[in-house]
């Protein structure tokens, strides 16, 4: 996900995944204040949700043999920064400066490009090396949360209703539409709230028009990844939507 702010002529990129380069271009394409495309300075910041493959692996190419950004802030949580700080090849980019990292928490709202807070929502996840955040974005018009990954809602310490109070829009982990979808993987070990079970909590908000909700984070396995399947359909039936790659929310 990227936040653009085109009054502050500043761009945010939401998880460096390992297709960061594709990232940096589509932000670039799509920022009503492009840089070069080679550019020491692509980014006003990142934020970073955990410390799974999908959500910061793509750091790398920010450090010396790459990009080598100067100082680009890293919004993430105490224990993601400490990890980033003490393992290589994370722990070269704090030492050389390609990254400083702001410690932001659960709960915490911050601004950026003087007009969007944003709030780290703390996620139920398995964590391994970090923790794990969603962000909520509140911009003057609207008010946006992203959830990309996370175990099952119920594993959730508030009811995820409850939090989405107020949210116009949420973008919620879409992983896997069944269980066992990954042939040879203990469905156990790997969690995640299963597509039918998001729309049946959530079908009630998505009905009465108080949340639109677009799901992310599909496994290669999903079928609702084509757009043609009965599992899409059906996602649309009810009300949902499955997000699409350059896809723009005012906020
Ligand atoms: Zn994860
Ligand atoms: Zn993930």
């Amino acid at each position: 996900l990227a936040l653009i702010v085109p009054r502050a002529g500043e761009a945010y990129l939401i998880d460096a995944t390992p297709d960061l380069r594709d990232q940096l271009a589509m932000i670039q394409d799509s920022a009503r204040a492009p840089r070069g495309a080679v550019d020491r300075d692509p980014l006003d910041g990142v934020l970073l949700t955990h410390a799974h493959i999908g959500h910061y692996s793509g750091l790398v190419f920010f450090g010396f043999e790459a990009i080598h950004t100067r100082e680009l802030p890293v919004f993430c949580t105490p224990r993601m920064a400490a990890f980033l700080r003490s393992n290589g090849p994370w722990s070269q980019l704090v030492a050389l400066g390609n990254i400083v990292l702001r410690e932001v928490h659960d709960g915490a709202p911050f601004v950026l490009g003087r007009e969007v807070e944003v709030t780290p929502v703390a996620v139920a996840h398995r964590d391994e090396l970090s923790d794990t955040v969603g962000f909520l974005l509140r911009g003057p018009r609207a008010r946006v949360l992203y959830v990309p990954d996370t175990d099952g809602w119920e594993a959730w310490p508030r009811p995820v209703r409850e939090v989405l109070s107020g949210v116009d829009v949420a973008i919620l982990d879409g992983t896997f539409y069944s269980a066992g979808e990954v042939p040879g993987r203990d469905p156990s070990s790997i969690p995640h709230p299963l597509i039918p079970a998001t729309m049946d909590l959530l079908e009630p908000l998505v009905r009465e028009g108080r949340l639109r909700v677009y799901l992310t984070h599909l496994n290669h396995t999903n079928p609702a990844l084509d757009p043609d399947s009965s599992e899409r359909a059906r996602i649309e039936s009810r009300g949902f939507r499955v997000l699409e790659e350059g896809q723009q929310f005012e906020l």
